[in-house]
């Protein structure tokens, strides 16, 4: 899918009643340094400071105001777990009151469940909105060299390989996203996202278990299972190096995987209960308006959002976004894929100041720090996206990673310039 017009109008502000807390006014106050010579410009942005106040006083919400040329667009931030199982897998047996309450303790938005295949993962699947969070039905199916996960599904997943099983989630109007990537050779379907980070893989399977694990067991014996889980997280490089290259054909919308399970014990400990999994990780939407199951589908096939370790702090404020140099309009968000043009340039956003660094097609391109931050997008076509490090204060300050933006992707110039959006400025 090309998307080379950044698809925003003037639309719905909607709001949102669980929302928390606002990110706006910091983005709106940097705009406003940055326009101050144009009065045109500070027009507008006098205009996006009153929407801004809007929003801080009607709900405090979680999201990013962004000036396009086409107009003031609001995008509110949705955070969720994708891929988790419930008693319905061979492998799990927390409940629907467990997993609710787990989601909502944690706060969660949205909730893509991925059972094992069994014949009640239908009829025992939950949907709807519960403890304020949205479920939606799915199924992990295995593949000879990974998984294949169907997100909003009617049926068992059909089919022998991951073409056929691509085909079949389509046929239900579902979303085949390929997890435990880190293994996945065979990439030849019409998949809509990859699972960049798999929390089971990280702790699990990576190679670096045993000496951590020495590590851990004092902790999670303690009962500090975030402290002990903390200790095994690290970059997924085999996964990311293929994100990388994947992006370089076509789009890879990434997202991040819990597979939570909680089914690891020692003794009477529970290793990993249903609250920490949640809260490990998360995939953060941009959507506008209410949640509701089509806006999620769609905002993880555009790859709109990103991947955050929430359990080092809350992602909202980030976005990672391809602006007008001189206009600072914002061309392009997360996910998007745009012709290349000269004129453009990154910006990166974040709650608090943390090391943010650019790749292009997977190597790093500097890294730089603060909480509004440019990179310049000089390096032609391919695959632009950052990630940002943090410390692990619970584990002695050791650096790690926090936050993986989904990547705007710069293609080559088929077509002579037609820029339209920009010349009366
Ligand atoms: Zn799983």
């Amino acid at each position: 899918m090309n998307n080379y017009e950044l698809r925003m109008t003037n639309d719905e502000f909607g709001v949102r009643p669980r929302a928390k807390q606002s990110v706006a006014l910091t983005r709106v106050t940097r705009a406003f340094k940055n326009q101050k010579s144009k009065i045109k410009n500070c027009i507008a942005t006098a205009l996006v400071v009153l929407f801004a106040s809007y929003y801080a006083s009607a709900d405090q919400g979680r999201g990013v105001i962004l000036e396009t040329p086409s107009g003031v667009n609001y995008w509110s931030d949705y955070r969720g777990v994708v891929h988790a199982h419930s008693f319905v897998s061979h492998d799990s047996e927390g409940t629907h009151e467990e997993i609710v309450a787990a989601a909502e303790q944690v706060g969660l938005d949205f909730m893509c469940m991925t059972d094992h295949p069994a014949d009640n993962l239908v009829s025992d699947g939950l949907t709807g909105v519960h403890g304020g969070c949205l479920f939606l039905i799915g199924e992990e199916r295995g593949l000879a060299d990974g998984s294949m996960l169907g997100v909003h599904l009617s049926d068992l997943i059909d089919g022998g390989d991951v073409r056929e099983m691509t085909e079949s989630i389509h046929g239900m109007g579902g979303l085949a996203i390929l997890g435990h990537a880190e293994g996945i050779e065979d990439f030849d379907a019409d998949f809509d996202a990859l699972e960049v980070y798999n929390l089971h893989y990280d702790t699990l399977l990576d190679g670096k278990e045993r000496a951590t694990m020495l590590r851990a067991m004092p902790q999670l014996l303690l009962g500090n299972q975030e402290r002990a889980l903390r200790m095994f997280q690290d970059r997924p490089d085999v996964v990311m190096e293929k994100w990388d290259r994947l992006g370089l054909e076509r789009r890879v919308p990434g997202v991040a995987g819990n597979d939570s399970h909680q089914n690891v014990r020692f003794g009477t400990i529970q290793a990993d209960p249903y609250p920490v999994s949640y809260h490990f990780v998360n995939t953060h939407l941009f959507i506008k308006g209410d949640l509701t199951t089509e806006k999620l589908l769609d905002a993880i096939e555009e790859g709109r959002g990103y991947i955050c370790h929430e359990m080092y702090g809350d992602g909202f404020g980030f976005d990672f976004t391809l602006r007008h140099k001189n206009t600072k309009h914002v061309i392009a968000m997360q996910g998007e894929e745009l012709e290349l043009r000269d004129d453009v340039e990154f910006e990166v956003n974040l709650p608090t100041s943390r090391p943010v660094t650019l790749y292009y097609n997977g190597e790093a391109q500097g890294t730089q720090e603060g909480t509004d931050l440019v990179f310049p997008c000089d390096k032609g076509p391919g695959v632009y996206r950052v990630e940002v490090t943090t410390t692990d204060d619970m584990n002695g300050g050791r650096v790690v990673p926090w936050i993986f933006s989904n990547p705007i992707y710069i293609r080559e110039k088929t077509a002579p310039a037609t820029s339209d959006d920009e010349e009366d400025f």
